[in-house]
């Protein structure tokens, strides 16, 4: 790889040294100054973004020029961390990451690899010598699919963050040759997307105390919050959860499940197991495939099963990945019906939750927190 990188730092703001860059464009003032004299719109621009960004109606477009981009990014963020809401900047988080990544896709592989670079990832890029899959046929020769860039698999791990249980990310799903996983364009920036995540989220903490010269600007954004409607500032906590659920449910967070959403038979069997009860197969089966199917890590469903008095890691570790669609047959499983339930005696309900399946049922309790409608659950073959 000889061709230099460029770097559009307005499609990646962040990893813009923003001292440096406000001494070079305005010697001797600071950026919590430059929010004060609202320079060159910088305050009305940065409470824009923070309307939309809670509204969640940001869109993948970038403002007109660097210097503007560069300097509303670091201002949005340094008032919303102001606020000392962590809802408001892990959704500011997700959605530069978010964004980013839609550039990112669009880079040549010199710019990709020194973007990863600056996030603490090292990549190789190398066509002549990557692996190919074969996908297909066409006119009788073979397609095959590139896999040009590698990381070492300790970084992969490491940074395929939430996104680990998903089948189309997880490392057994990856071609994997001297100590590197070996993947293609998309995959390398849906995992560095994940790393822009959580670099955004290192970088920006909330700030409890605001400095006495910026409460008025807070003031304004508040008062923004406010007139923008459905948003304020102090969220409870129970709103927060509303909003954590939310995007749960839309499928933004992987790894992450809701107990009190879970319908009596799940929270029946996760009750005997967490007592350290010897459950049957019928049960450890349809509590695995329910919680993958809600969205819970291969990990967090092994955690759940130590409590199992018979439990074997490796045992459990393999019937979970199985069920996971991870291996064998590598069909993704969905609990058992509710008449299965029934037949099984791993129904408590005397009549019915007016469902078919279990986690239609926690999908239904999600939507009533969130008011919206349920997703079809995943195509089963159980
Ligand atoms: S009706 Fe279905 S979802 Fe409700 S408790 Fe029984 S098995 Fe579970």
């Amino acid at each position: 790889m000889s061709a230099i990188a460029f770097i559009d730092s307005s499609k990646y703001p962040f990893l813009v040294d923003i001292d440096e860059f406000i001494e070079k464009k305005w010697p001797g003032l600071s950026l919590v100054e430059l929010l004060l004299y609202n320079a060159a719109g910088i305050l009305d621009k940065a409470i824009d973004n923070i309307k939309a960004i809670a509204l969640g109606k940001t869109s993948l477009k970038h403002s007109e020029g660097t210097e503007s981009e560069v300097i509303s990014f670091y201002a949005t963020m340094l008032l919303i961390a102001l606020t000392g809401n962590k809802w408001l900047l892990d959704r500011a988080c997700l959605h530069y990451a978010k964004r980013s990544a839609g550039s990112l896709i669009k880079e040549p592989p010199e710019n990709i690899i020194s973007i990863a670079l600056a996030l603490g990832v090292s990549i190789s890029y190398s066509l002549s010598a990557s692996p190919r899959i074969p996908i297909n046929t066409r006119r009788g020769s073979v397609v095959y699919k590139e896999l040009p860039y590698s990381l070492p698999v300790e970084q992969y791990l490491k940074y395929v963050g939430r996104i680990a249980s998903d089948p189309k990310y997880c490392l057994v799903n990856q071609i994997i040759s001297s100590g590197k996983a070996y993947i293609d364009k998309e995959t390398l920036v849906r995992v560095l997307e994940e790393r822009m995540f959580e670099y955004l989220r290192e970088k920006f903490k909330p700030i409890e105390e605001c400095p006495i010269q910026l409460r008025d600007v807070l003031e304004k954004v508040r008062e923004a919050l406010d007139k923008a409607g459905n948003v304020n500032v102090e969220y409870s906590l129970k709103s927060k959860e509303v909003h954590y659920i939310n995007e749960l449910y839309l499928g933004r967070i992987s790894g992450k499940f809701i107990e009190t959403a879970f319908p009596p038979c799940i929270m029946k069997i996760l009750e005997s197991l967490k007592k350290g009860e010897n459950l049957s197969h019928g049960a450890r089966f349809t509590l695995a495939a329910f919680l993958i199917k809600a969205g819970a890590s291969i990990e967090e469903v092994l955690e759940l099963f130590k409590h199992s008095p018979d439990f074997n890691e490796k045992i459990a570790r393999y019937q979970i990945e199985h069920t996971a669609g991870l291996r064998g047959s590598r069909r993704s499983y969905m609990p058992y019906s509710c008449s299965k339930m029934k037949a099984a005696g791993l129904c408590p309900m005397e009549a019915s939750c007016n469902v078919k399946n279990p986690i239609v049922a926690y999908k239904r309790n999600l939507s009533k927190i969130v008011g919206e409608k349920p997703r079809s659950p995943a195509k089963t073959s159980k």
